[in-house]
């Protein structure tokens, strides 16, 4: 438990919000206390309450499986929500800090161009935001321009591949470039900007340039309006003024079903009969339904064990046809007086991929740090004090927060990014159902994978077949 001496929590503490056991908290006086408290805690439904069987079963309550669980319990299906964490949100959750300042450890700007996700917000009059004024550097015009037309032939589509292929034969040889294979193809570049550029786009997903598909920055170019200059605003500019966590709250406030927390979901078997699918739990516990949806990360659903197995295509693509992003993220609050998005410089062996300011909170600059996991952040005060040596010089860490993402066994990294030629090998065989289970989820989604607003996307999809199905 956080000791009340420690900081002022006690603002947090009236208001009843409990403490996950997911995060760390460090400051100078104290050090590292692990947990952190957070409103994403909920109760489960009252064991005796629970059914052996339901018509369907959701696994995760990110925000893909609360929104197949919202919508299918609104259609009057009989539903359980399972969540391995013992809070909501998957991959998004708000930590407060002060009386009226919160930290978001993982998911965090959404915008307006991300149309999903903004319309639930505006569903549920959240629709409110805090600035961040990262000043991202734009990606060079020549990299996107593979067709002459700066893209725009690839990827007509952007929400369905289908579509998109069936317009443009090329779309899927295009899919076959890794980045570096893209930059290698501008001759136009001299050696020092093409280490630039690679530097640059290094940033993006934090994976070897030569294992990720030049499709998967294409793809969030074309979603910006092929605009180079909508992408850092569409991606990491506006927060939630009330935090993920509030929005992950208002959807499950609808959700008319049972739901279980805290409770990893060992197995899956399928057999005949009317509740075909059963799922056990680590604890043996076990439900059965009519169909099953996994919101469960592609990072980590090898976690999960199938039976029947599933196909050896779909394994190999949940393992060698991604890589794990395997970053990790830390929140700063430092006395030094910083201007608001300002970049700073993370070169040479910094564990860091990318940082910059991210608002002023009382006293305090905050700043944001994306980490990669080769250092064990929260071990030691020297690992926390390596902020205090990147460039502006001069910044002292009076506290941190962080989410060791690459560690975190429901998400196994930050997400999973597709490697060359993954569209034709795999797209099709990991959206398909295996039987009665449904996959699910941000890392599923056509359009803005890899984003909140592609959790929306994919969850009315997996929605809809279920509907269908049952
Ligand atoms: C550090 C970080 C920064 C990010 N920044 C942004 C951003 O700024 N903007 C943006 O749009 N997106 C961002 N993202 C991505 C975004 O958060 C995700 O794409 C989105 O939240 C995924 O939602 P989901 O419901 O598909 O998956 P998740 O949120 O991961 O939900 C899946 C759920 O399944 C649960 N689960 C896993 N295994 C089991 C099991 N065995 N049994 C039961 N439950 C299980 C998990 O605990 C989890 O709750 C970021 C992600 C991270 C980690």
């Amino acid at each position: 438990m956080l000791s009340l001496e420690t900081v002022d929590y006690q603002h947090i503490y009236r208001r009843k919000i409990k403490q996950s056991q997911e995060g760390f908290h460090w400051t100078t006086k104290y050090g590292f206390q692990y947990g952190l408290p957070t409103a994403a805690i909920v109760p489960s439904t009252p064991k005796p309450d629970l059914s052996p069987t339901y018509d369907v079963i959701i696994i995760g309550a990110g925000f893909a499986g609360l929104t197949a669980a919202r919508d299918l319990s609104f259609r009057g299906k009989k539903t359980l929500l399972i969540e391995a964490r013992d809070r909501i949100g998957g991959r998004c959750w708000t930590v407060p800090t002060g009386p009226d300042t919160q930290v978001e450890m993982g998911g965090t700007w959404v915008h307006w161009q991300q149309p999903h996700v903004f319309s639930e917000l505006q569903q549920y009059g959240m629709d409110e935001f805090e600035e961040t004024v990262a000043g991202g550097e734009d990606c060079e015009v020549v990299f996107f321009d593979v067709d002459g037309q700066g893209g725009r032939s690839v990827i007509p589509f952007p929400f369905n591949l289908e579509a998109s292929v069936k317009q443009n034969a090329e779309y899927l040889d295009v899919d076959k470039l890794s980045i570096e294979d893209r930059v290698a193809q501008l001759d136009g570049l001299t050696q020092e900007e093409k280490a630039m550029l690679k530097a640059h786009l290094a940033s993006f997903y934090g994976v070897p340039l030569e294992k990720t598909s030049f499709m998967e920055v294409l793809r969030v170019h074309a979603l910006c309006n092929f605009d180079p200059g909508m992408m850092e605003p569409a991606t990491m500019k506006y927060k939630l003024a009330e935090g993920t966590t509030a929005f992950a709250l208002a959807i499950l406030e609808e959700y008319k079903g049972d739901r279980i927390f805290g409770s990893p979901v060992s197995s899956i078997k399928q057999s005949d009969g009317e509740f075909p699918v059963s799922v056990t739990l680590k604890n043996g516990d076990r439900y059965s339904s009519e169909a099953v949806i996994s919101t469960v990360p592609i990072n980590v659903i090898s976690s999960i064990v199938f039976d029947p197995p599933l196909s050896a295509l779909r394994q190999e693509a949940f393992s060698s046809g991604v890589t794990p992003a395997r970053t990790d993220k830390l929140l700063v609050y430092t006395p030094t007086k910083l201007n608001n998005g300002l970049n700073i410089a993370c070169e040479g062996d910094m564990p860091y991929a990318s940082s910059f300011t991210d608002g002023i909170h009382g006293n305090h600059t905050l700043l944001t740090l994306l980490a990669h996991p080769d250092i064990s952040l929260d071990r030691s005060d020297e690992n926390i004090r390596l902020v205090e040596t990147l460039r502006p010089a001069g910044v002292t860490v009076d506290s941190a927060y962080g989410h060791l993402w690459s560690d975190d066994p429901y998400a196994g990294g930050v997400m999973p990014v597709r490697g060359p030629g993954f569209l034709e090998k795999y797209h099709e065989e990991i959206r398909k159902p295996h039987g009665r289970v449904y996959f699910c989820g941000s890392d599923f989604a056509d359009g803005w994978r890899g984003f909140i607003s592609g959790a929306f996307e994919d969850a009315y999809r997996v929605t809809r077949e279920v509907l269908k199905a049952c």
